[in-house]
């Protein structure tokens, strides 16, 4: 199901080829992170290092959805677990904007 282009954002956990990301942008991220067209952003805030990856589908109400925190967001193909992290000036300017970046990579337990 994977292949080594597919890429994973660190932000919501959709998996996207690196290419679509760069056309498209993150169909959850867009407003956030400015993907379209900037091959470095979507190589610094995507990875190519993910495990487990799930379809949702209807996620306003998928209990899947709710538990990966993806509840709201587009249908799709979403990693478990992301690994690496944001660059810092990333995780600054989300804050700026009232984003409270939530690593996916494991480390933080709620
Ligand atoms: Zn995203």
């Amino acid at each position: 199901m994977s292949s080594r282009s597919d890429r994973a954002c660190m932000i919501c956990g959709i998996v996207q080829k690196f290419k679509d990301f760069v056309s498209n942008g993150c169909p959850n991220c867009d407003s956030l992170l400015a993907f379209t067209n900037d091959d470095t952003l979507v190589q610094d805030c995507t990875s190519p290092s993910f495990e487990g990856i799930v379809a949702i589908c209807d996620s306003k109400n998928s209990w899947v959805a709710k538990w990966l925190r993806v509840d709201g967001f587009e249908d799709g193909l979403y990693a478990v677990k992301v690994k690496g992290r944001l660059p810092e000036d990333i995780i600054g300017d989300l804050a700026s904007k009232g984003v409270v970046y939530r690593p996916r990579d494991g480390s933080v337990q709620e």
